[in-house]
């Protein structure tokens, strides 16, 4: 396995660039059927979500909106999950078809900890889609909508996803070593 260095660490290949393109498409294609007429606004959660809300916002064939949001809430190669507060959430979301954008979810602590803010502004529905779950790492179980990939308890970096703010560009997926 060609492992590469990011900082101290060494991470070797786990999802090719033409594999996450090809499931990013398939999660496109599903939402444009979901929401077909209804025009949702995705909700984008930064920074590690960037890469994947712009590859499957490409893909869609429907009418919809996107936004960026930051949540304070990671350092490091553990997850504090103890989201402060979302910034560059303007819109009105009441009566709107939201679907959140996430890199990955772990213990589910950041979006347990966040959604109750966005149910708050009674938005007619809220679903949620995530690149990766590490379903074996759940803490706080939720419901999640559309999923790249169930993947092990590991961390990992590349295709929008960072250690300690390194390994973003990468095009394909890396697991720690
Ligand atoms: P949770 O609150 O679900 O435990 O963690 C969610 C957030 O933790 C993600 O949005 C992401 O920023 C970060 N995170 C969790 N696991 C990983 C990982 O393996 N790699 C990276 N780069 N970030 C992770």
């Amino acid at each position: 396995m060609a492992a590469i260095k990011v900082h101290d660490k060494s991470f070797g290949i786990y999802l090719s660039e033409e594999k996450i393109l090809q499931r990013v498409k398939e999660i496109a294609t599903t939402i444009s059927k979901d929401y077909a007429g209804r025009r949702p606004l995705f909700i984008a959660i930064l920074n590690g979500s960037f890469m994947f809300a712009a590859d499957l916002f490409k893909h869609l064939t429907i009418e919809a909106e996107l936004c960026f949001i930051k949540l304070a809430s990671y350092k490091g190669l553990k997850s504090s999950g103890n989201v402060v507060t979302s910034i560059g959430l303007e819109d009105d979301l009441f009566g709107k078809e939201v679907i959140i954008v996430e890199d990955i979810v772990d213990t589910g602590k950041t979006l347990h900890n966040f959604l109750p803010k966005l149910h708050h502004q009674q938005p007619k529905s809220l679903k949620i889609a995530t690149l990766l779950h590490k379903s074996e790492a759940t803490e706080y179980p939720l419901e999640l909508n559309y999923v790249g990939f169930d993947i092990p308890n590991k961390f990992v970096v590349g295709y929008g996803l960072d250690y300690d703010g390194l390994g973003r560009n990468l095009k394909e997926i890396y697991q720690l070593i």
